[in-house]
């Protein structure tokens, strides 16, 4: 079967219902309609909410008998407020559903709204930690048609939502299993219009959520076996959708290793996560660009636990030389091939905060899964090697 756009379409329902292809956005009002909305809440980013996509949604749910409202007031690392005015949005206007529309932080943001929309307790009350997820009231928890516009984030299939607590400056994860969205809408020809850079950027975050969660020491097959097919799609297609945004094979291949990704990291995620997210949160940067940059340095840390597999993979890839190093280099060249910088310095990051870093690395719950289980001082010292480009 050749990769052609009419042959890249699905209907799965693993590890939620999700329609998958080209045209398929179409059918968001349809979605919405299936799930028993009448009158949804779309919530995305502000960049987005001007654009065609977003009045093309809205017509697709009064084709379908609903109403629709838009919600766009959201920063791009989304804080506490905007989910409190959204939630808020939500009651003002009688809604019943949420169409989650957008790349990480419109989905993250919207799906946090559809879980407190029905809670009594504040938000960052229910921060993944313990048992927190328990105290979630669940019939409270809206209805949510996720329709992803980037192809990194996979937040469309997460049970999970990446806040910043604006009064902490820290990242907080927002978890419960209802989170996850009842349909997933995968349009690839949503992404055509993305930059080159945050196709690039994005892309590595599919990568590192793929590969973080195949170097995972937890015991879950399942998961590992998608995540060795997640990595192998972005080798094949990742190069060719940043050079030619507009080529949707190389588009829908980047989309469903995506989803891939963040379906495989139920499995846990790891150092280079355990680091993005408080360098998003004290540095307000890319959290996909973060994640490439600082790859190739959780490797080389987690090095001595992880040759087996990176040999396992590398031959699953078709690397040449099916063996750590391959994979180390294919990584390097695949940076370079896509103009990431080496080191966190070019992201005007330095070592003047290094030790909170690496004690904020800890807490982090990704650093759960890293294979290795760092201190504050090693984490510390990974990321001074990252910010120095030291890949020794
Ligand atoms: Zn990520």
């Amino acid at each position: 079967m050749s990769d052609t756009i009419e042959n890249l379409q699905g209907n799965w329902n693993y590890p939620t219902a999700v329609r998958f292809g080209v045209g398929k956005a179409a059918g968001i009002g349809e979605a919405c309609r299936d799930l028993g909305m009448k009158n949804p809440l779309l919530v995305t980013d502000p960049g987005l909410a001007g654009l065609p996509m977003i009045a093309d949604a809205v017509a697709s749910c009064e084709k379908a008998g609903l109403t629709c409202g838009v919600f766009s007031d959201i920063k791009p690392n989304p804080i506490g407020q905007n989910v409190d005015d959204g939630a808020d949005a939500y009651k003002a206007g009688n809604h019943d559903g949420v169409i989650a529309f957008g790349g990480g932080s419109g989905l993250d943001a919207a799906k946090a709204i559809a879980l407190l929309v029905g809670q009594t307790r504040p938000l960052f009350d229910f921060e993944d930690a313990g048992d927190n997820w328990t105290r979630v009231i669940e019939e409270g928890v809206a209805p949510i048609v996720a329709v992803p516009t980037t192809s990194g984030t996979g937040s469309e299939v997460g049970r999970a939502s990446v806040i910043t607590d604006e009064a902490n400056h820290v990242k907080k994860i927002i978890f419960h299993p209802k989170m996850m969205p009842s349909i997933v809408v995968a349009d690839p020809a949503l992404t055509v219009g993305l930059p080159a850079h945050i196709t690039a950027a994005t892309g590595m975050d599919a990568l590192s959520h793929n590969l973080e969660a195949y170097c995972s020491p937890f015991f879950h097959p399942m998961a590992e076996g998608i995540a060795v097919e997640g990595i192998r799609l972005v080798k094949e297609y990742l190069p060719a959708a940043v050079k030619d945004g507009n080529d949707l094979v190389a588009r829908s291949q980047m989309m469903i290793s995506s989803t891939m990704g963040a379906t495989a990291f139920q499995r846990g995620l790891g150092g280079m996560h355990a680091l993005a997210h408080p360098l998003g949160a004290l540095y307000d940067a890319h959290h996909g660009l973060l994640n490439a940059v600082l790859m190739p340095y959780v490797l080389i840390r987690n090095r001595s636990v992880i040759e087996n597999r990176m040999s396992r993979l590398a031959a699953y890839i078709g690397l040449e030389n099916a063996s750590f190093d391959g994979v180390l280099n294919w990584v390097l060249e695949l940076r370079q091939e896509l103009k990431i910088p080496n080191d966190l310095g070019a992201l005007n990051i330095d070592d003047a905060q290094a030790d909170l870093v690496g004690r904020m690395a800890t807490e982090d719950p990704s650093a759960g899964g890293n294979p290795i289980q760092l201190t504050a001082d090693e984490y510390k010292d990974v990321f001074v090697k990252a910010v120095k480009g030291d890949l020794s």
